[in-house]
C-alpha cells in the first residue's frame, strides 16, 4: 500500500470510530469482512476468464494434434464454434453472484444486528424475533439486488452481456488467425496473452493484428466483468446496510464515509458533505444514498444509532408505559411482532 493508501485507511477508520464509538469492532469487522470479499472476487473473476481461455487454447492444440492443419484454417473455426458458445463465462459468473452478493449483504448488515442485539440483551425482551426480522431484512436486500437495473436490464442479463463480449472477442482474435493463415499454436497463445495481459502487451507482439481488429476487442475483457461485479457487490453491501439497519429501533440515520479523505472525488466529497441537521454526511433514514456512488468506489455507509444509555432507558419506559415511546412502539408492532 502506498503511503496515501495508507493515510487514507488510517482516516477512513479514524471517522468510523468517532462515528460508531463503542461500537467500533463490529463497524471494523464489517468493514474487513467486505474487503476481503472484494479482494477475493477480483481473483476470482480473473480467474473464470482465465480458465474458460485456457481451455479453449488446449482445444486449439488438441486440433493442431489431430491433424486439422498446420496453418489456422476453416476448419479450427467450425470445431471450436460449439466451445465459443459454451464458454462458461456466463454460467461461472451465475454461480459465484449469489455467494457474492450473500456476503456482501450479510458483512453490511452485521453492524447495525450486532448492535441491535446487544442492546435488547439488556433488556427483558426476547431475543429471538429480532434476529428474524434482521434475517428477514436480508432476505429482502438479496431480492432487491436481483431486481436492480442497469439501463433496464438485470444482474443475469448483464452477466450475459458479457458472456457474448467475450465470445465475440476470442472469436476475433480466432478469426484473425484463420485469415492470416496463423501456426495454431501462436493462435492458443495470442488468447492466453490477451485474457491475462491485455490488448496493449497483444499490440507489443503482434502489432499488425491488433491494428486490423482496432476497437473490436476490449483492452481487458476481464476487468468489463470485474466491474460490474465489484459494482454489484458494493450495492448489495449498501442494501444489506440500509435493509437491516431499517428494522432497527435506534436507527437515527446513515452516515456516508470517504474511502480517500486526502482527494476525494467531487461525486464523494459532495455525498460526505451533505447537511441534512443530523451531521455531516448523515441521512435521515429512508433518504439513505445507494452505494456505489460511481464504479469502483470504495466509500462506505453505516449506520448512527442512538446513545446506548438512553435507548435503554427509553426502552425500559416503553416497557411500562408503551404510549410514551410512540416509536418504539411501531417498531414492537410493526418490526418485532410481525416476525413471529
Ligand atoms: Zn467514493
Amino acid at each position: 500500500m502506498s503511503k496515501i493508501a495508507f493515510a487514507s485507511a488510517q482516516e477512513m477508520l479514524r471517522q468510523l470510530k468517532l462515528t460508531v464509538g463503542p461500537y467500533f469492532q463490529w463497524a471494523l469487522s464489517a468493514r474487513k469482512k467486505y474487503i476481503e470479499l472484494r479482494l477475493r472476487q477480483d481473483q476470482e473473476v480473473r480467474g473464470i476468464y482465465i480458465r474458460a481461455t485456457d481451455k479453449l487454447a488446449k482445444e486449439i492444440r488438441s486440433l493442431k494434434r489431430q491433424g486439422y492443419g498446420s496453418q489456422m484454417n476453416i476448419r479450427y473455426l467450425t470445431a471450436l464454434e460449439q466451445s465459443l458458445r459454451d464458454n462458461g463465462i456466463a454460467d461461472s459468473l451465475m454461480k459465484v453472484m449469489p455467494v457474492y452478493l450473500g456476503r456482501a449483504i450479510e458483512a453490511g448488515s452485521s453492524y447495525s444486528y450486532e448492535v441491535t442485539l446487544s442492546q435488547i440483551s439488556r433488556t427483558k425482551l426476547a431475543k429471538e424475533p429480532v434476529q428474524k426480522a434482521f434475517a428477514r431484512a436480508n432476505k429482502q436486500a438479496v431480492e432487491t439486488c436481483w431486481a436492480r437495473t442497469h439501463n433496464g436490464l438485470h444482474l443475469s442479463d448483464r452477466i450475459w452481456k458479457h458472456d457474448q463480449k467475450y465470445r465475440m472477442a476470442m472469436s476475433e482474435i480466432i478469426q484473425d488467425g484463420v485469415a492470416t493463415g496463423e501456426d495454431p499454436v501462436a493462435t492458443a497463445r495470442q488468447l492466453e496473452q490477451y485474457v491475462r495481459r491485455g490488448k496493449k502487451t497483444l499490440a507489443a507482439e503482434y502489432p499488425e493484428m491488433m491494428e486490423r481488429m482496432g476497437n473490436r476487442i476490449p483492452q481487458d475483457i476481464s476487468y468489463e466483468a470485474l466491474r460490474l461485479v465489484r459494482t454489484e457487490t458494493a450495492a448489495a453491501f449498501g442494501e444489506g446496510t440500509i435493509a437491516a439497519a431499517s428494522v432497527s429501533p435506534s436507527y437515527t440515520g446513515m452516515r456516508w464515509l470517504l474511502s480517500k479523505n486526502s482527494d476525494p472525488c467531487h461525486i464523494c466529497k459532495g455525498l460526505a458533505e451533505a447537511n441534512h441537521g443530523l451531521g455531516k454526511g448523515v441521512y435521515p433514514p429512508s433518504d439513505e444514498p445507494p452505494m456505489p456512488a460511481h464504479p469502483n468506489c470504495m466509500c462506505t455507509l453505516v449506520s448512527v444509532h442512538e446513545d446506548t444509555d438512553a435507548f435503554i432507558d427509553r426502552l425500559n419506559s416503553w416497557i411500562k408505559d408503551p404510549a410514551s415511546q410512540p416509536d418504539l412502539e411501531n417498531w414492537y408492532q410493526n418490526v418485532y411482532s410481525k416476525v413471529a
